[in-house]
C-alpha cells in the first residue's frame, strides 16, 4: 500500500473506530493519528494495519485491535512527568503510543525475539525514550518501581500481587484480568488502600509466567 494510502486509512481508523467510540482525549488521539501502526505489523498484516481488530505479530502473540490500544492509553490518565511500565511490549506499538503522552517508559516482553523486534522499530523510526527489557511481568519490573503508572496488554486471571506492590501512592494499573472473556480493570492506589473498577469485557493473551528466548 502507497505512504499515501495508509496515512488516509490512519485518518479513517481514528474517526470511525475510536473518536466514534467515545475516545476524546486530545493527546491520545493525537498520538493514534501520529504512531504508524503498519510499522509494527509484520509483512504480510501490514495491508490490515488500520483494520478494527487485533492481527498476528507471530510467536503465537498479536498486536492488539487499535481502539483498546486508545481505550487503555486514556484509562490510564497519564502524565508527562509519570513513570510508567508496560507489560507485553509485543510488537512494540501500544508503547509508541504512550511515548507521546510520557517523557520515558519502560516496557517488558517475555519472549526474547519479539522484543528485539520492537527495539528495531523503534530505531529506525526513531523512538528514543522507549527502555525495552526481557523480564517476566507477574513479577512486575523491580529496577524502575514504583511506577505512577502501570499498563498490562495480556491477561492474567489474578492480579499479580507484585504489581500493586510496585504501584506508587496515587498510582493507577490498567490491566484486562478473569477468565474469557476478561474484565478491563483499572486499581488506584490512594493512601495505601486499593480501589478498583470494573470497564468493558475484552478478549486478550494470556499472562505467561516465565521468559521465552526463542
Ligand atoms: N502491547 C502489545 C500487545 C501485545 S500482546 C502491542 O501493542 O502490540 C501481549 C504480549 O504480552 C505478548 O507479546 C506476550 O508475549 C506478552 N506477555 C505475556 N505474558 C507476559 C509476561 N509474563 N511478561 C511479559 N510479557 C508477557
Amino acid at each position: 500500500m502507497p505512504h499515501d494510502e495508509f496515512a488516509i486509512a490512519q485518518e479513517a481508523m481514528v474517526e470511525d473506530q475510536i473518536v466514534a467510540r467515545g475516545i476524546r482525549n486530545p493527546d491520545v488521539l493525537d498520538a493514534m493519528r501520529k504512531v504508524p501502526r503498519h510499522a509494527f505489523c509484520v509483512a504480510e498484516q501490514k495491508p490490515y494495519a488500520y483494520e478494527d481488530r487485533p492481527l498476528p505479530i507471530g510467536h503465537g502473540q498479536t498486536i492488539s485491535q487499535p481502539y483498546i490500544v486508545a481505550l487503555m492509553s486514556e484509562l490510564l490518565q497519564v502524565q508527562r512527568h509519570h513513570s510508567v511500565l508496560e507489560i507485553g511490549t509485543g510488537s512494540g506499538y501500544q508503547a509508541a503510543v504512550l511515548s507521546h503522552l510520557v517523557s520515558h517508559l519502560i516496557t517488558i516482553e517475555r519472549i526474547s525475539p519479539l522484543a528485539r523486534r520492537a527495539m528495531e522499530i523503534y530505531s529506525s523510526l526513531g523512538y528514543d525514550s522507549i527502555d525495552v527489557e526481557v523480564a517476566d511481568g507477574y513479577d512486575g519490573y523491580a529496577p524502575g518501581a514504583p511506577y505512577d503508572r502501570i499498563l498490562v496488554t495480556a491477561a492474567p486471571e489474578k492480579i499479580p500481587p507484585a504489581l500493586t506492590e510496585q504501584l506508587a501512592e496515587g498510582g493507577r494499573l490498567v490491566i484486562p484480568a478473569g477468565t474469557y472473556p476478561q474484565r478491563m480493570i483499572v486499581v488506584n492506589k490512594r493512601a495505601g488502600r486499593l480501589i478498583t473498577e470494573k470497564h468493558i469485557s475484552v478478549v486478550f493473551v494470556p499472562l505467561r509466567r516465565g521468559i521465552d528466548q526463542g
